[in-house]
């Protein structure tokens, strides 16, 4: 006898996400297409820009105005998409829809260049995820599979500000059982991570990296039982491999586990992917895209083991700011100050310690694209009327995961005495107890994880 209830279990149904890497070309699309070939449950695929692509239309977006620099870019662009079509068996159908798109990059790249601004960007920095979804669903009909492209604006549904819009999953849910629901009986759905539009109907993003993000949306919307990212990694390991040989895959994590993953280190996703994932209770499976065979990590509500120590990540370019209050010696109200200042200025800040006096903390980098994020002039100049402000550059966070750590005794003196030789700063502990972090100077970085993952996982 079954022990499910076959009229009230929920039909299979993946949602898959395929990174840059894995659409960088005509190869790694084909990777990726079989994959989705051979998965019947997938019916959803939200895909990024061909790797690079975002970076070249950023810069086009800033505004070029030497107009040899602006076609070296645009050529780049049409070698890369074009790298593709001349692979296709039947280009007939695809060529004359990129063709439209890369000149209306030109056309785009040429006002930016007179004079950038948010919106402007968004339309332009939208034509990567426009172009790849062409190419892939043609590779996909040519491997035989039932696929069509959908334009996901026509439901992912943000706010308006441009460059790092917020969705809003309630019209997402609507959108998406009236527009895209339907199509999924017969056909796998191809469509753009990244991109939405606002209730104007203009095209907004997500912020860097945010195609994990999208899928995680359009799974809740559409109720997947399973989301998919496949990146150029065979899932999560201890530590990153490059910096420790030893490191191993993480088979199974547990969603807390991983949000403070996602949060504090690991690039490999954009950290508001899980939200959707965790309201929704869908499990998520991160592997690699050219090495499928491999598997990868799964990520769920509830997790076999719950080891004290599960992984070691590091960020760098970290931005430490620290404020000092010189005449606030047992006054209240200036960390709400500094705080009124920073929301003010839509500054999201990662960690914090403080002191009487003083309070010290990290910018989010999350739409850096990886590089150190700065204060703004307005709020340096906001800060400087209350406090000195101090701010330092060249750190990067280390961040153990684990679980309850905060209550295990001895945790936190296994990771100090390994490390007695460097010079640790702004140490995060007891908020969390899935979660010890803090800063080590760029140049101790990678002998600090060295050391740590050495100790405690191997
Ligand atoms: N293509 C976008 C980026 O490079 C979004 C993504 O890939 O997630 O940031
Ligand atoms: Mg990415």
């Amino acid at each position: 006898m079954s022990l499910v209830d076959n009229n009230t279990a929920t039909p299979p149904l993946t949602v898959a996400k395929f990174g840059g890497t894995s659409v960088a070309d005509f190869t790694a699309m084909s990777r990726s297409a079989a994959i989705i070939k051979h998965s019947p449950d997938t019916r959803v695929v939200l895909i990024s820009a061909c790797s690079g692509v975002t970076n070249l239309l950023v810069e086009l977006a800033n505004g070029i105005s030497e107009p040899d620099r602006r076609q070296q870019l645009l050529q780049r662009l049409g070698e890369i998409h074009y790298g593709v079509i001349k692979e296709l068996r039947s280009s007939e159908p695809v060529s004359s829809a990129v063709n439209v798109l890369l000149d209306s990059v030109s056309t785009l790249a040429a006002q930016a260049a007179k004079q950038p601004n948010v919106k402007l960007t968004d339309q332009l920095v939208s034509h990567g995820e426009l172009l790849s979804t062409h190419l892939f669903t043609q590779i996909l009909k040519e491997m035989g599979v039932d696929a069509t492209r959908f334009d996901i604006r026509d439901i992912m549904r943000t706010d308006s500000q441009f460059g790092k819009a917020i969705p809003q999953p309630e019209d997402i849910r609507q959108l998406a059982t009236a527009r895209l629901q339907p199509l999924l009986k017969n056909q796998v759905v191809v469509s753009q991570g990244f991109i939405g539009s606002d209730s104007q109907g203009e095209t907004t993003t997500l912020g860097r990296g945010g195609s994990d993000y999208s899928a995680a949306l359009v799974a809740e919307a559409v109720n997947a039982t399973t989301l998919e990212i496949w990146t150029d990694v065979p899932g999560m390991y201890t530590t990153d491999p490059r910096i420790a040989p030893a490191a191993k895959p993480i088979k199974e994590i547990s969603f807390s586990e991983a949000s403070e993953m996602a949060n504090f280190g690991a690039k490999i996703l954009h950290p508001s992917t899980l939200v959707p994932a965790i309201r929704q209770q869908i499990p998520v499976f991160i592997g690699s895209s050219k090495e499928p065979e491999q598997g990868g990590t799964w990520i769920r509500e509830s997790v076999n083991e719950a080891p004290l120590f599960r992984a070691l990540a590091l960020r760098c370019n970290q931005t430490m700011v620290t404020l000092t209050s010189l005449n606030m010696f047992h006054a209240y109200g200036f960390l709400a100050e500094v705080f009124r200042i920073l929301a003010e200025h839509k500054i999201s800040v990662d960690l914090i310690t403080t002191s009487e006096v003083s309070v010290s903390l990290t910018l989010d980098q999350t739409d850096t694209g990886g590089g150190a994020p700065t204060l703004p002039e307005a709020a340096v100049e906001a800060l400087d009327k209350l406090c000195r402000v101090d701010v330092e550059q060249g750190l990067c966070l280390v961040a153990l995961i684990g679980n309850q750590m905060s209550s295990t005794k001895g945790s936190a003196k296994r990771v100090f005495n390994t490390l007695e030789d460097y010079n640790l700063r702004m140490i995060c502990y007891g908020a969390s107890p899935h979660n010890l972090c803090f800063l080590v100077k760029e140049q101790d970085a990678r002998s600090v994880i060295q050391e740590l993952h050495q100790n405690i996982f191997e």
